[in-house]
């Protein structure tokens, strides 16, 4: 029975290279994925996934009036598996036609995303993934300070930490850390 996957990690625990990898894995048999990202997502322009370490591939753009459902059918029912980038950023109703995938197609879904904002609230994308997901699995990082897991994401405006304002800054001046919850709340100035 195909499954909904909802694998979440804070910043920089390998979500993209990990999408890569699996795919790699499912082309390696002949066995087609369709990959999409948000189309949010401005780190490396609209429709790539991209990972740090330097690889990456064209993905098909989410955008909020996206029915991706719609989109699947168009593309390929015959795929493996769906592969989604980003996920943290999709809508409720994003979420809703990823079911729809799984059970009416019986397609395998894959989403990777972050689980909280640096408010530490959820993402509309990750909340309802958490409601909806078949299985959901931790992608561990450790924090940027410090040796425990990191599962928080800390943005810093101009070396100082920022705990308030929009959920999504495009083309901003912030950088995230991954963090463990003592280094949220009492980050260690930063060095570089
Ligand atoms: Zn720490």
């Amino acid at each position: 029975m195909a499954q909904l996957f909802f694998r979440y990690g804070a910043m920089n625990s390998g979500k993209t290279i990990e999408i890569l990898k699996v795919a790699h894995n499912y082309e390696e048999q002949n066995k087609s994925v369709i990959i999409l990202t948000s189309g949010l997502d401005n780190r490396d322009g609209v429709g790539y996934v991209a990972s740090r370490i330097g690889l990456k591939r064209e993905a098909i753009p989410i955008f909020d009036d996206t029915n991706v459902l719609d989109v699947v059918k168009r593309t390929n029912t015959d795929a493996a598996c769906v592969l989604i980038d980003e996920a943290q950023f999709l809508k409720k109703h994003h979420v809703l036609e990823l079911a729809h995938i799984v059970d009416d197609l019986q397609i395998p879904v894959m989403t990777f995303g972050l689980k909280n904002d640096f408010r530490n609230e959820l993402f509309e994308g990750s909340k309802y993934l958490l409601l909806y997901a078949d299985k959901i699995e931790e992608m561990k990082t450790i924090c940027w300070f410090c040796r425990k897991k990191a599962i928080m994401n800390l943005r810093f405006h101009e070396g100082q930490p920022v705990y308030e304002g929009e959920q999504v800054q495009i083309g901003g001046n912030e950088a995230y850390y991954p963090v463990c919850r003592r280094h949220y709340f009492y980050p260690p100035k930063l060095t570089k």
